[in-house]
């Protein structure tokens, strides 16, 4: 770690040239993330004017080391894990012994360069063809499609269903930009046309994007065979991911066919 004594006394600590790495000692407390403007010619040519400061000294708030500050960072990030949550399981993991800290490490890159999506229907899968694709023992007849892998993990959940899905990859969503060529629609009618399966079964949740999806897929798919949808026993605006596994079944039984 480098450092310049400043005019009047005051100390940079920095560790490197990325303005975010800055760590700005003595002069009044500045709170966590806040920018703060070199006046000092001589710093001003060398370093970016703009920098953040990333720890203060004095400031309760902003008591983490670097390293604890960056993993915190970064669990912050994940979906539901505020900045309490993030904090717990950042000092969790540092009590954990360093082998299980490299397992859990060594999980999230071998996830996250082996999982990759399924070709025929776009689940989760290791291989280019996932298992459920795969399984000669299940119903190549019907088609259960889901907004997404979770949709599909829950059904799987009840036993049911013996079918072959297809994951649309979201819903159709104008206000977040998603439309039909966002999802996997095109697939999943070439499948259809192709294959041409007894029954196109649609299980996405009744939220307001669901239902648009939902129809959109019926008027679609008519022509090519016969389409139902699951209705019972789903709260309205309910994720079909928190539904329990016996209103799931219950569902999937109780389908109808698309007016
Ligand atoms: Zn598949």
């Amino acid at each position: 770690m480098k450092s310049v004594l400043l005019k009047g006394g005051r100390f940079l600590f920095f560790h490197s040239l990325k303005a975010t790495d800055y760590q700005l000692r003595a002069g009044r407390p500045r709170p966590y993330g806040s920018l703060c403007f070199l006046k000092f010619p001589v710093l001003s040519s060398l370093f970016p004017l703009k920098i953040v400061i990333v720890r203060t000294f004095g400031d309760k708030t902003t008591v983490y080391a670097r390293p604890l500050a960056r993993l915190i960072e970064q669990l912050q990030r994940l979906p539901g894990v505020g900045p309490k949550t993030a904090q717990r399981l950042a000092l969790h993991i540092l009590k954990r012994p360093e082998t299980e800290v490299e397992a859990l490490a060594q999980a999230l890159i071998d996830a996250k360069k082996q999982i990759g999506l399924c070709s025929v229907c776009f689940h989760l899968s290791s291989e280019p063809v996932c298992e459920i694709c795969r399984n000669s023992t299940r119903d190549n007849s019907t088609i259960c499609v889901v907004a997404d892998s979770r949709d599909l993990i829950a059904l799987e959940k009840t036993r049911e269903y013996k079918g072959k899905y297809h994951v649309l990859g979201g819903v159709i969503s104008p206000i977040d930009g998603i439309g039909p060529e966002q999802l996997t629609i095109h697939a999943l009618l070439r499948r259809v046309s192709q294959h041409s399966p007894e029954e196109v079964i649609l299980a996405i949740s009744p939220s307001v994007e669901g239902e648009t999806t939902t129809l959109y897929l019926g008027q679609l798919l008519k022509p090519f065979t016969k389409v139902t949808r699951i209705a019972f026993g789903l709260p309205v605006g309910g994720d079909l991911e928190y539904a329990d596994e016996v209103t799931l079944a219950r569902a999937m039984e109780g389908r109808r066919e698309l007016d």
